[in-house]
């Protein structure tokens, strides 16, 4: 397997029906650069910039955090890097940030709500990130958006880093995007304008099940419960995609089942079009992307679904071994 996923590194994820999905990797350490050639994946979808946060004892200086960035987007050589801003709180505790106990960490003070409400960190690496760009395009996303109003007040501080870069003298991004993780459910019902405006947007599947299942997504016992074919699941990834389609924005989906080849597959037929996923899986979605055809995959989703299947793993099981996908 692994001489066939080298033989099609250089080739496209296009279906037998010709639907060309983007397969991008995530990544979050300089050590997962490399990673970029060798799984042919076109871009980097997700950068967990807050890896370099959590392994220091203080907050890295302006100037670390701009090398960093610099030296990502040299080693993508042009393909698309995506740099999610500092996503910390639950799983990820940085010990020099004060916080209070949280009855629930998951549900509490994280991501951009710290960022909002500590607006220092976030220009701080706002400012690095322009920085690190040096003029080259720059896409940045921000993590746990629940509503339209934090993704626009996120937004206006980068807007605004921007023109103080410029006023500075200092160049700014060739081509600035802006997005948006879909991880609360809450925000798939944002007001049309939210997604009108926003550059793109990423669902972060790991986090956004947590929240559709009301699942812990570090706790074993109720973790492998839900699943990502659940019927319920699919039906509110069909509404996420459509809201997208309407307002001509952008999906991809990074959570870790983009990178399983038959939940690929099933987003790819709801038509999430960009996959983000660990190097590793580059070449296995590729080889299932390019065996199959989405449509015809789309047909046992919608059949399965009609007829009322809570989960779609044994329909499309079945669809796969007799295409011989
Ligand atoms: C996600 O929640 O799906 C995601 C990609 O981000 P993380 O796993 O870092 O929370
Ligand atoms: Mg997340």
């Amino acid at each position: 397997a692994q001489e066939l996923y080298e033989s099609l590194r250089d080739k496209p994820a296009v279906s037998l029906d010709g639907r060309r999905i983007a397969l991008m990797m995530n990544a979050g350490l300089m050590t997962d650069l490399p990673s970029l050639e060798s799984s042919g994946a076109e871009g980097v979808g997700l950068y967990r910039t807050e890896l370099q946060f959590l392994i220091r004892s203080t907050v890295p200086r302006r100037s670390e955090q701009a090398a960093l960035y610099s030296r990502v987007l040299d080693a993508a050589r042009g393909k698309p890097v995506v740099f999610r801003t500092l996503d910390i709180g639950s799983d990820k505790v940085l010990p020099y940030l004060q916080r209070p106990e949280e009855p629930n960490p998951a549900l509490g003070w994280r991501a951009i709500r710290i960022s909002l409400d500590r607006p220092m960190i976030l220009r701080m690496q706002i400012q690095s990130l322009l920085r690190g760009a040096r003029g080259r395009p720059l896409r940045v996303m921000f993590p746990l958006v629940a509503q339209a109003a934090e993704y626009f007040a996120a937004r206006d501080m980068v807007l605004e880093e921007v023109e103080n870069e410029r006023a500075r003298g200092r160049p700014v991004p060739s081509e600035l995007r802006i997005g948006a993780m879909l991880e609360t459910p809450s925000l798939a019902f944002a007001p049309d304008a939210f997604f009108r405006e926003a550059d793109f947007i990423s669902i972060g599947g790991n986090d956004l099940k947590q929240f559709f299942f009301a699942a812990d997504r570090e706790n074993e016992l109720v973790r492998r419960r839900y699943d990502t074919l659940d019927a319920a699941y699919l039906r509110f990834v069909d509404l996420i995609v459509r809201r997208c389609a309407e307002a001509g924005t952008e999906l991809s989906y990074c959570g870790e089942d983009a990178g399983r080849p038959l939940e690929a597959l099933a987003l790819a037929a709801m038509g999430v079009r960009v996959l983000s996923m660990r190097p590793a899986s580059v070449g296995p979605v590729k080889s299932a992307i390019r065996a199959a055809r989405l449509d015809e995959a789309r047909a046992v989703i919608d059949a399965a679904l009609a007829e009322g299947a809570a989960t779609l793993r044994e329909a499309l099981t079945r669809w796969a071994a007799e295409a011989g996908v």
